[in-house]
């Protein structure tokens, strides 16, 4: 597969190192040992802690080889996820409504981009509106893709009002028959109270023209900023309505295990996964090639 190669190697590497010998004494050092290698995927202290007492039960006491280990933690990570995959769910009539939210940098207009080539090359018509109208760069970022990707963009004025592109960009997919309408927002922080809002009022414009959309608002993760990414999920699926992450960068990095408390606590799936920057380097996350990646013995 050799897509998660960096998480792989941390968990891997190091867990391997616990097995100097042949098999190894299940006893508190062991334990103690194990617990900080998991911490350190950033799949945090309960998940970790759940991952340990289980195979403090299950081997206390016992000599173990690597393999058994190795099957428990693949076994409780995926019990803490437990997800089918989850791609968009495209509605029968309309277009579809992505809308996509997430902090400055985290990967959203890329993102939109790597959808798009998705849905285009399943052969959908997508039209994307740049609401990020905050920056101008933004705008001519997202232009570019579009005109690579060969679809449509609805654009604002620098410093124009986000709601009344998302507007446009809602109405211009409807006009057209397009199947899917993505709409880019500019980068904000949970904690910043009147930009949330903005989403808000974003949202409710779209409602005016499809009372259900938006269908979808995507939370984008950077997989590298660790336990903040716990806190940008909390601050935006309560204010932002989120219904699933894009967890991106996870090439650049040895914490992807971040995906684990977010689906446990805040019961958010995640829905792809970003492995690049180009246009082709997205997956539809799926928890066994997860956990696999996480844990394979073949580097
Ligand atoms: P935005 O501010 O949230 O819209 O973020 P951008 O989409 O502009 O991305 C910020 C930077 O992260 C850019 O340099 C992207 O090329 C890079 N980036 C985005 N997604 C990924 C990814 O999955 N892997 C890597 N390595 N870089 C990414
Ligand atoms: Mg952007």
């Amino acid at each position: 597969m050799g897509i998660f190669n960096r998480i792989k190697q941390i968990l891997v590497t190091d867990v391997r190192d616990l097995f100097k010998q042949e098999g190894r004494l299940v006893d508190d050092d062991f334990l103690r040992d194990l617990f900080a290698i998991l911490v350190k995927t950033d799949m945090g202290a309960g998940p970790a802690r759940k991952i340990r007492d289980r195979i403090g039960t299950d081997f206390r006491a016992r000599k173990v080889h690597m393999p058994d280990i190795l099957k428990v933690i693949r076994e409780q990570i995926s019990e803490i996820m437990d997800q089918p995959e989850e791609p968009i769910k495209f509605v029968e009539n309309g277009p579809t409504v992505i809308m996509v939210v997430g902090v400055n940098g985290s990967g959203k207009t890329t993102s939109i981009a790597k959808l798009t080539n998705l849905f285009v090359k399943s052969g959908k018509s997508v039209v994307l509106g740049a609401a990020d109208t905050f920056r101008a760069a933004a705008v001519e970022q997202l232009s570019i893709w579009s005109e690579r990707l060969g679809v449509e963009i609805v654009k604002g004025e620098h410093g124009a009002d986000p709601a009344s592109v998302a507007f446009r960009a809602v109405a211009k997919a409807i006009e057209t028959n397009a199947d899917i309408c993505i709409v880019d927002t500019a980068g904000r922080l949970q904690t910043q109270v009147n930009l949330m809002r903005e989403l808000e009022k974003i949202r409710r414009v779209m409602t005016r023209q499809i009372p259900e959309a938006p269908h979808e608002v995507l939370l984008v993760l950077d997989a590298t900023a660790g336990q903040n990414g716990l806190s940008q999920a909390q601050g935006f699926s309560e204010a932002a309505g989120c219904t699933g992450i894009v967890l991106t960068k996870l090439d650049g990095s040895a914490k992807g295990g971040v995906a684990i408390p977010i689906r446990e606590q805040f019961k958010l799936p995640v829905k792809y996964v970003g492995l690049g920057e180009k246009a082709e380097d997205m997956v539809l996350f799926n928890v066994h090639d997860y956990v696999e990646a996480l844990l394979s013995e073949d580097k």
